[in-house]
């Protein structure tokens, strides 16, 4: 059970006033807020311990780095993950796209290969794979999907073949809401002997994720929207395939030796950390995690879907909105347009009453452009959400209506 007076105390951002109005944040799927305990991470860590990880013996580095170091083992519990070798830190799901494009691409693609993406990616899991291509020559394929914003599948067996060199697919869209079925995307995948790399950037904050029941052969996410620290993220990784790739980049910390005829890299996982790592925002996001745990992500994930099923009724009750994303599993989230209003216009008179929307193309241009749009509204929840106000947003919604009428 979630006990949300007590939840929205440990978010103190959610006191701040806009306009004079209090904050209604409904744009957790582009970042999260952050708990006390979050914050208190960083605030504690910068003054009272501060040093450079993996590289002194003194007290302090060495101190810095047992931290660090715990975090990647609670990042490898909660995702399941059978080694710590198999999680590196990257700057966000972004960084870990393309650590993974640019270094498996390098090792595994050649001129007239085919990587297959979906239609309803983030832009992040479109063009890092689009560079890829035009290095090599490659080519993309599409999965599409349905107008209710169901992937299709079914098609899959005939869009693979014998270049088919690595699928890269979201967990859960970011503009459609749509879970997709990845464990049966990754199994048919694998009978041909693909591997598959999950965006999860939109589903681990809200669904219980086990990498190794899944069997991705790579698991991306972003530490910002699981309510951590911007600028931290995670790349898992099946140690086989990690071992063969190069690293990304080259610096500190990814060397075992370095003379100027040769260098040896670092055992996994640090052979992808190359220099200074972001150390203090990921022990925070080590302590985002024990919140998580602590708040039950089960009890989030049911309680979010209460807030999703009560924002779709109310929402559809509202003449002339539409929304886009139908699919019978979701995550909490909800894109429309209200008739033919600009989601510019719906997005700033929202902002004036200090209900907090996003607007505009979503990082997602090709997954708008299927339903002939170029920009949409997005209400996004999170657990610290209450009913009250997504009835705030509603009405809101009602009046801008009768506005432009
Ligand atoms: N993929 C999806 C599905 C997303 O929603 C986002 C963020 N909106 C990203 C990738 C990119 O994440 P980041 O900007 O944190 O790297």
């Amino acid at each position: 059970m979630i006990d949300i007076k007590n939840i929205r105390k440990d978010f103190p951002v959610l006191n701040t006033a806009v306009y004079g109005n209090p904050l209604i944040y409904l744009d957790n799927a582009a970042t999260a807020q952050k708990p006390e305990c979050v914050i208190q991470t960083v605030d504690e860590l910068y003054r009272t311990c501060n040093a450079n990880i993996h590289r002194g013996v003194h007290f302090m580095s060495e101190q810095c780095t047992e931290k660090y170091e715990q975090a990647r083992e609670k990042i490898r519990q909660f995702i399941n993950a059978e080694k710590k070798a198999e999680i590196i830190f990257t700057s966000g799901t972004t960084g870990a796209i393309n650590t993974v494009a640019t270094s498996f691409g390098e090792r595994f693609v050649s001129s007239e290969d085919e990587i297959i993406i979906s239609e309803m990616e983030h832009h992040s899991n479109i063009v890092p794979w689009q560079l890829l291509c035009e290095r090599k020559g490659a080519k993309i394929k599409i999965i599409p999907f349905d107008d209710k914003g169901i992937l299709r599948t079914d098609l899959l067996d005939e869009l693979i073949n014998e270049r088919t060199k690595i699928i890269a697919v979201t967990h859960a869209s970011n503009v459609l809401g749509t879970i997709n079925p990845i464990k049966q995307i990754i199994a048919k995948a694998h009978k041909y002997n693909i591997p598959v790399l999950v965006d999860g950037a939109q589903a681990v904050p809200h669904e219980n994720v086990d990498v190794r029941d899944l069997d991705c052969d790579f698991y991306v996410f972003s530490g910002h929207k699981l309510y951590a620290p911007t600028g931290t993220g995670v790349l898992y990784g099946k140690e086989k395939l990690l071992e063969q790739m190069p690293p990304y980049q080259g610096g500190g910390d990814m060397i075992a030796t370095v003379t100027f005829e040769k260098t040896t890299y670092a055992p996994l996982p640090l052979k992808f950390e190359a220099g200074t790592l972001n150390f203090t925002d990921v022990i925070a996001l080590g302590a985002a995690i024990d919140y998580i745990n602590k708040t039950g992500l089960q009890n989030i994930a049911e309680y979010e879907h209460q807030l999703l099923d009560y924002a779709t009724r109310k929402l559809l009750a509202i003449e002339g909105l539409k929304i886009y994303g139908e699919a019978a599993e979701k995550v909490a989230l909800v894109s429309f347009l209200l008739n033919n209003i600009h989601h510019l216009d719906t997005g700033m008179i929202l902002d004036k009453k200090g209900i907090a929307v996003r607007t505009g193309a979503l990082c997602a241009e090709p997954l708008l452009a299927h339903f002939g749009k170029t920009g949409m509204v997005r209400a996004s929840f999170a657990f610290y959400n209450t009913f009250d106000e997504i009835d705030a947003l509603c009405e809101n919604l009602e009046k801008i209506s009768l506005m432009f009428k």
